[in-house]
């Protein structure tokens, strides 16, 4: 039987879409092997969204070029944000690929197993998400399926902030008919799963461009109504967009967890403007007022890009207060790089020096360190439930309700199950303890 191998990087949404090719895979009949030397097909899931990803995404296909050579009927496909509108173009700088397709364009993958003779079986097609793959992602093969799904629900993103080469990879926005999105997660439900994740790039423009314009709210108040599904999150939000109705809804539906991407990107209003991102400081402290009156157990994460074109050390340091002031759960900080064809890229010259772009992700991360501490160590001695995903280093591992890390030990079959574990130990990163029976 022919093995195939995803390799995935970036975010939430590209390991989605290797659950997807994974499903399509298994049902033409297809293995999941370990490793790229033990496959005879491999799928490479980029990024490109930072020059960091691009270089490790550049570096595994020359590594499979070699493979290739000494391997001439290993079959080579790429998507993810790589591909871009110019494929001829990449299929001249990689001549070892088979197949370049663009995030999400299934029937060009399909249309292409088609020719290579792959069966595909209809139910698949139409939930193709059906079968969450832990072989889906380089890192978890080998590990016992996860209780957790992610599902898409809107593809693209019609923002353009200065920085992001998204939309230019990804196109505008498409949402997923609500009543397609409920099928899915209640077929998902009765195959075990007791988690979603819903995606989009902006979560808050769902439903938009749908005939009767459902938005988020609606979205989660249909996929609440689903018995045993245990728990709802979705990401990411846009502070320009999100609404209130959404943020009631949050507040009032049991199964949608305490938990909030919010990213800020930068807590001056000149570069926030720079960016393009829509609001102002003052208006993101409202919101996270709003919000945290309406939900006070909420738990907040954030991103935050440091050394953008211009941003002087007076506008790093009022990121820095940010910080401090909205006390974050946990923030995702990058170094600013120039991505091609972005407006930044167009019209600015990427000016901090790379020691003082590291200097200042360094400081946040500090703070941030310090932060995150003392906001877990309030959780010492408390009870949490914690949906188990797995098990790592000889201990469970699951979420909190608000997307804390949390390990135990215990000789028992937890997965999949809503464990009560009483709080021991914590870090800025996870937190330990004992699983009440
Ligand atoms: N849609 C989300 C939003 O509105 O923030 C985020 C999606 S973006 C693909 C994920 C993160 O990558 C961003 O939050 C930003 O912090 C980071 N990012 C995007 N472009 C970047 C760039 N050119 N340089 C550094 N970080 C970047
Ligand atoms: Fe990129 Fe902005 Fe769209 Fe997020 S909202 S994907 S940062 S363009």
């Amino acid at each position: 039987m022919s093995r195939y191998f995803i390799w995935t990087i970036g975010c939430q949404m590209n390991k989605a879409e290797s659950q997807q090719i994974a499903g399509y895979l298994d049902s033409a009949g297809y293995q999941a092997a370990t490793s790229f030397s033990s496959a005879d097909l491999v799928v490479l899931n980029t990024c490109v969204v930072r020059q960091s990803a691009e270089n490790k995404v550049l570096g595994t296909l020359g590594l499979l070029k070699g493979l290739k050579n000494e391997h001439p009927n290993l079959q080579i496909l790429v998507t993810g944000c790589l591909v871009n509108s110019d494929s001829q173009e990449l299929k001249r700088r990689f001549p070892h690929v088979d197949l370049l397709f663009k995030p999400g364009d299934y029937p060009e993958l399909i249309d292409w197993g088609h020719k290579q003779g792959m069966p595909v079986e209809q139910r698949l097609l139409r939930y193709p998400l059906a079968t969450p793959r832990a072989s889906a992602h380089s890192n978890d093969a080998g590990m016992a399926p996860s209780p957790c799904a992610l599902i898409p629900i809107i593809q693209g993103c019609d923002n353009f902030c200065s920085y992001c080469i998204v939309p230019y990879r990804r196109g505008r926005e498409v949402s997923r008919p609500v009543g397609e999105i409920v099928c899915e997660v209640e077929e998902l439900v009765r195959r075990g799963i007791k988690e979603v994740t819903l995606l989009g790039q902006n979560v808050d423009s769902y439903g938009h461009d749908l005939p009767e314009h459902p938005d988020l709210a609606d979205l989660l108040g249909e996929l609440s109504s689903i018995d045993d599904l245990a728990r709802i999150r979705f990401l990411t939000n846009h502070p320009k967009d999100i609404s209130l109705k959404l943020i009631e809804a949050m507040a009032s539906l049991n199964k949608v967890c305490e938990h909030l991407e919010l990213p800020v990107q930068s807590g001056d209003n000149d570069i926030l403007k720079a960016m393009r991102r829509g609001y102002t400081v003052e208006r993101y402290r409202e919101l996270v007022n709003f919000i945290r009156r309406k939900a006070p157990q909420i738990s907040l994460s954030t991103d935050i890009i440091v050394g953008f074109p211009g941003e002087t050390e007076e506008q790093f340091e009022h990121g820095l207060s940010l910080v401090q002031e909205m006390r974050f759960d946990v923030i995702h900080v990058a170094a600013y790089s120039p991505r091609p064809g972005t407006i930044a890229w167009r019209e600015c010259q990427d000016n901090i020096p790379v020691e003082v772009k590291k200097e200042r992700l360094n400081k946040i991360e500090e703070l941030q360190t310090a932060i995150a501490s003392e906001i877990n160590l309030q959780l010492q001695g408390r009870e949490v439930e914690v949906l188990v995903e797995g098990r790592k280093g000889g201990k469970w591992f699951g979420r909190t309700r608000s997307n804390k890390l949390v390990f135990f030990e215990d000789a028992g079959g937890w997965l999949g199950q809503l464990a009560r574990v009483q709080i021991g130990k914590t870090s800025p990163w996870s937190l330990g303890g004992e699983v009440k029976k």
